[in-house]
This record gives structure tokens, C-alpha cells and sequence, in this order.
């Protein structure tokens, strides 16, 4: 049973969470894209943690883990992370970690490519995060990066850092005009961290393909949400990988294989970190509050994320990018205690209607048509069950899925492991 937990917004939904509800029925957990550049935040009864790149199915011991080929990973951010763990108790060995031969290295010259650049952009900055994903993901489609298999082989290592080396420092010095970087610092942070990872670099594809044969339980985590997919998100401020579910079996290693189901998780308001356009948009008090209310400062840089309503347009299209067959909606409790809730069904460029979400020059100029729903005056958190929302609570969600087109299936009420509710059909 292969099954994908992607994001249908901008990032941020809480998918972290519902993969560690949802891991509990799963034999491994895999990470098939992206880097350090997002963070997923956990919180059970071993404490609160904030997850960058191991999957989130690393806080149950009798969960594998998987890194697949179409992850970059930062070999020192990874050793950071594992320690941090280590630390709070989590045991992490080859056993329960498994990262793949063909995920690409992320070395400390792709981070300062990634400042300089978004320095020399000025005001047209794309927000990045500056942790070297899109130089990282740029070389890969150059074929001029180091692969984490390369990590086994010191003279193969060298080789290829010796192709790579003299053409990065081409481009650091002619273009930013920065200091060449010396191939025996690269070495000695090769060595330093990738040394203490070895153990866990296999053949990933072999593992689960045998996996998927015995019909294990395998679980795709995406990380950040269809709207900053490479592809079919908010370009050009979109993430560097492919975040939707059809690409999990590729990003994972087994691009021969077919989900069974895709579940999106969807928030019941909107967020979004850094720069692009974010036609639902709150601005002053009303933004404010909605911020406070939900903590909505990111995982990974502290960053305070931009905030607005629930955005139909926007959802629907990363209800289809997805596939979704079902929908974990999260973080409801927040909305709780508004008096009126605003939802974003539409938007309008030149005064026309739009049917579907646009891109490029018509998503710059979209604006919102806004519509109010009654609040509900009732702390939510308590609910774990359908009958015990309000009225007003039922409703929200039911005009949600309507709009969507999609069964919501899961409602998170709170960042504990426990804190939902299974929406039954023969319940409602
Ligand atoms: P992810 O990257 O999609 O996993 O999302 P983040 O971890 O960046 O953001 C989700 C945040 O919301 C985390 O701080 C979670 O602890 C928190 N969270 C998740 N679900 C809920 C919920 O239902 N209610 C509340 N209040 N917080 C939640």
C-alpha cells in the first residue's frame, strides 16, 4: 500500500503532524524531495520536535526511514539533526534511517551561491531561504554535483569534486566577484560529516521495491504544498523540486510504482512564507491576530509568515495537482473565537471572473472576491469527535469540501499527537 501525504497550499499545512498521526499504520516513511529548507514541527509525548530533513516517521521505533534520490541534503544540517535527537532519546541507526545512493549533496558552496545571488537580486529577491537548495537542484539538471554514494568511494569522491570544483569557482569569483573555495576545505567537511552517515547510504530502490513486493505500508511525506511545486505552483517563488504525489514514487526510488491513495493536508486558513503573489492576503490587525492565533512564524527560519483567509481558488487547484482522494484539514481550532469568518471563493483580474487558478502575469494582478461565514464562539480543541463541533464548526467544514471537491477525512483541533477527529461518512 503505497500512500502520499503531500500539501495542497503554500507549505506549512501541518503535514509533519498528520504523517506522525498517520505513520502509526505505516512500516516505513519516505522523503522524496526538497531539503533543510522547510521544517516540519512534531509534537508528542516525547516532546516538541522541529524535523528539517529526516522523515517525520524517525519518532516511532518500529518505523523506517527513507531519504530518496530526489532529496539534496546538507551533510552537516543532517549531522546536526540527528544529534539533536539522538539527544532528546530518539534512536536513530542504520536500521530505522536508510538514505539513498542518488540523493544529491548540498555543500556549503551551494548555500553561498544561494546568498550571493538573492543579494545581487536586491528587491527582486525570490526569498529564498538561503540554505543552497536551488543552486544545489540547478547543478544536478548541470550533472555537476556530488551524489551522497559518493561519500563511499574516497577516490571516485575526489574525482568528481575535481571536475566540479574549478567550475564553481569560475562562477564564485567572475560572477559575485567572491574568494575561490579550496578543495581541502571541501574535503575535510566531506570527511568531518559525511563520515558519521555512511552507515545509512544504500540502495535505497532496491530496498523498497523489495518493500512494495511484501506489501508493506509505505508512507510518501512531501515536504512545502502543491502552490510551490516547480512546476505547477507559484512561479518563479516556487520551492526547487517537484512537491506534488505524482513524483513521490520517482523522489523515493521506485518511479515504476503507482499510489494507492494521496491524501492532501490542507489548512483551514492560508500562509505563506517569503515573496510571490498571495492574492488572499490579511494585512494589519485583521493579519495580526490571524498570525498570534495560529503562531505562525516558520519551522525552519523563525520567519513570520504572511496570513489570510481560506483560499478556494487556490485549494481546489492543489486538490487536483495532488490527486487528492481524501483531505486532512488542520489547524481549525484556530479559527476559533472569530466572530465571522472570511473565505477568498474566487478571484477576479480586470474585473473578469476567473475560472481556474492563473499564473504568471494574470495571478500578479488576481484579486480576491472575499465571502463571510458565521464563526463559531467555542474553544474546538476538546472535540474528538464529528458530533461534538459546533453547528457553525460543521458548516465551515462541509462548504470547505464542497468547494474543494475533495472528502475531508481527517480535522486536526490542536499540534498533539491526539489532538483530531475522524470525519465518518455515517456521521455527518
Ligand atoms: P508542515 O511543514 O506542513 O509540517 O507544517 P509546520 O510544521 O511548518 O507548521 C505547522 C504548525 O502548526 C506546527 O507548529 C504544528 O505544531 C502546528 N499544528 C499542526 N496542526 C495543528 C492544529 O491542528 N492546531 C494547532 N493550533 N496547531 C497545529
Amino acid at each position: 500500500m503505497l500512500t502520499a501525504i503531500t500539501g495542497i497550499n503554500w507549505g506549512d499545512e501541518g503535514k509533519g503532524r498528520m504523517v506522525d498521526l498517520l505513520s502509526q499504520n505505516q512500516d516505513i516513511v519516505v522523503r522524496y524531495q526538497g531539503g533543510n529548507n522547510a521544517g516540519h514541527t512534531v509534537v508528542n509525548e516525547k516532546g516538541k520536535f522541529i524535523l528539517n530533513l529526516l522523515p517525520s516517521g524517525i519518532l516511532r521505533e518500529d518505523v523506517v526511514n527513507v531519504m530518496g534520490a530526489g532529496m539534496v541534503i546538507d551533510l552537516e544540517h543532517l549531522c546536526r539533526e540527528i544529534g539533536r535527537l539522538r539527544e532528546a532519546g530518539i534512536q536513530i541507526g542504520s536500521k530505522n534511517l536508510k538514505i539513498s545512493d542518488k540523493a544529491v549533496i548540498c555543500m556549503p558552496y551551494h548555500k553561498q551561491q544561494d546568498c550571493l545571488e538573492e543579494d545581487r537580486l536586491g528587491s527582486a529577491k525570490f526569498g529564498s531561504t538561503r540554505r543552497g537548495i536551488s543552486p544545489a537542484y540547478g547543478d544536478k539538471y548541470m550533472k555537476k554535483v556530488l551524489r551522497m554514494g559518493d561519500l563511499l568511494d574516497q577516490a571516485y569522491l575526489e574525482e568528481r569534486l575535481d571536475v566540479i570544483l574549478p567550475w564553481k569557482n569560475l562562477i564564485l569569483q567572475g560572477v559575485y566577484g567572491a574568494e575561490p573555495i579550496k578543495r581541502e576545505t571541501l574535503l575535510s567537511w566531506l570527511k568531518e560529516f559525511g563520515d558519521p552517515l555512511k552507515d545509512f547510504i544504500c540502495d535505497t530502490s532496491v530496498y523498497l521495491e523489495e518493500a512494495a513486493d511484501q506489501d508493506k505500508r509505505i508512507m510518501f511525506e512531501a515536504q512545502l504544498g502543491a502552490l510551490r511545486d516547480i512546476d505547477f505552483g507559484i512561479f518563479p517563488y516556487t520551492s526547487s523540486s517537484s512537491t506534488i504525489s505524482a513524483y513521490a514514487p520517482i523522489g523515493a526510488g521506485i518511479p515504476g510504482r503507482k499510489l494507492d491513495c494521496s491524501i492532501g493536508v490542507m489548512k483551514a486558513y492560508s500562509t505563506c512564507v517569503g515573496e510571490g503573489p498571495f492574492v488572499c492576503e490579511l494585512f494589519g490587525e485583521a493579519a495580526e491576530r490571524l498570525r498570534e492565533a495560529g503562531g505562525e512564524y516558520g519551522a525552519a527560519t523563525g520567519r513570520p509568515r504572511r496570513v489570510g483567509p481560506f483560499d478556494v481558488l487556490a485549494s481546489r487547484y492543489g486538490v487536483c495537482m495532488q490527486g487528492a482522494d481524501e483531505i486532512a484539514l488542520t489547524k481549525l481550532d484556530v479559527l476559533s473565537g472569530f466572530q465571522e469568518i472570511q473565505v477568498c471563493v474566487g478571484y477576479e483580474v480586470d474585473g473578469q471572473p476567473l475560472k481556474n487558478f492563473p499564473t504568471g502575469a494574470a495571478l500578479k494582478k488576481a484579486k480576491p472576491v472575499m465571502e463571510t461565514l458565521p464563526g463559531w464562539n467555542q474553544d474546538i480543541s476538546g472535540c474528538r469527535s464529528w458530533s461534538e463541533l459546533p453547528v457553525q464548526t460543521r458548516e465551515y467544514i462541509r462548504f470547505l469540501e464542497k468547494q474543494v471537491g475533495c472528502p475531508i477525512r481527517y480535522v486536526s483541533v490542536g499540534p498533539d499527537r491526539e489532538a483530531y477527529l475522524l470525519v465518518e461518512d455515517e456521521k455527518r
